[in-house]
């Protein structure tokens, strides 16, 4: 392939990523509604609310029926996940703009994710004997609790330790959470978006959720390759992408801009840890 070559597909790629999304347009097929028998065109009876595919009864729609009680059988679901991978923040574009019967809803992703994450997790620690999990307390001496800083020290050491566990045993969960945690800064650096004008907190909220799909996607394909980093890292530089799309910022403002939100909420996270800390020292102990 010649450089030219190459040069004109990433640059049809690239209009195709930023393409919003176009429905299909309607057939003028008229159709009778099987419930109510109203004659009308398109894809549903605007009467009742039945699809306009329902017939006779097949293996086909049974399952289809079946996938819907789920919430799953939309071909929504492939799109989003398709193109959470290859343009997620335009997807996220697409949906803070409207179109959001194109895309699979973000929260419910999210709980879709979190399960199938929960049952690979399982299935890794069944096929490859997982890291053996803290069942009690770690094996260092409590300190006797005669002051207010061993108060303290206890407190952090139980924060720690609940910390670590959850960490260990759920790391595409932990990631996620992180991900989530993530939107204050994110919303405090992005806010003056140039593809978004006015972008709100519930939108950069969103956009988080989506993007939390998204490193939730990688996770749980990456938790089976023979790496051992820290994943959550990975997904943390990953977030840059989806954040450059949706915000059309260019490459450097968008990493200083991430490395800006990181570091609020980094220092925000240890302020709660000390909190909780004291709470748990003080209180709970
Ligand atoms: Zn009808």
């Amino acid at each position: 392939m010649t450089k030219k070559n190459i040069q004109s597909q990433y640059a049809a790629f690239r209009a195709w990523q930023q393409r919003p999304y176009e429905v299909a347009p309607l057939a003028d097929e008229e159709h009778e509604c099987a419930t109510c028998g109203t004659r009308y065109q398109g894809n549903y009876c605007p009467r009742c609310g039945q699809s306009a595919r329902i017939g006779r009864y097949s293996a086909k729609t049974a399952l289809q029926e079946l996938l819907d009680q789920w919430g799953i059988g939309n071909r929504s679901l492939l799109r989003t996940i398709r193109d959470l991978i290859l343009r997620p923040g335009y997807l996220i574009r697409d949906y803070l703009a409207g179109r959001q019967r194109a895309y699979f809803p973000p929260f419910k992703l999210l709980f879709l994710l979190t399960t199938v994450s929960v049952a690979t997790a399982w299935l890794k620690s069944r096929l490859f004997g997982g890291a053996p999990v803290a069942t009690g307390a770690m094996n260092v001496p409590e300190p006797a609790v005669d002051g207010s800083a061993q108060a303290f020290e206890l407190g952090i050491r139980h924060v720690m330790e609940w910390f670590n566990r959850t960490q260990e045993l759920f790391p595409n969960i932990f990631s996620l959470a992180i991900t989530v945690l993530l939107t204050l800064g994110v919303y405090l650096f992005f806010r003056k978006a140039k593809a978004i004008p006015h972008l709100r907190f519930a939108e950069t909220f969103i956009a988080m959720v989506y993007i939390a799909n998204m490193t939730s996607l990688y996770d749980i394909v990456v938790q089976f390759l023979p790496l051992s980093s820290d994943l959550s890292m990975i997904s943390l530089c990953l977030i840059v992408i989806p954040l450059k799309q949706l915000s059309g910022f260019g490459w450097m403002s968008t990493i200083l801009r991430v490395a800006a939100a990181v570091v609020l909420d980094v220092v925000l996270f240890v302020l709660l840890f000390f909190l909780a800390a004291v709470v748990v020292g003080f209180i709970g102990a």
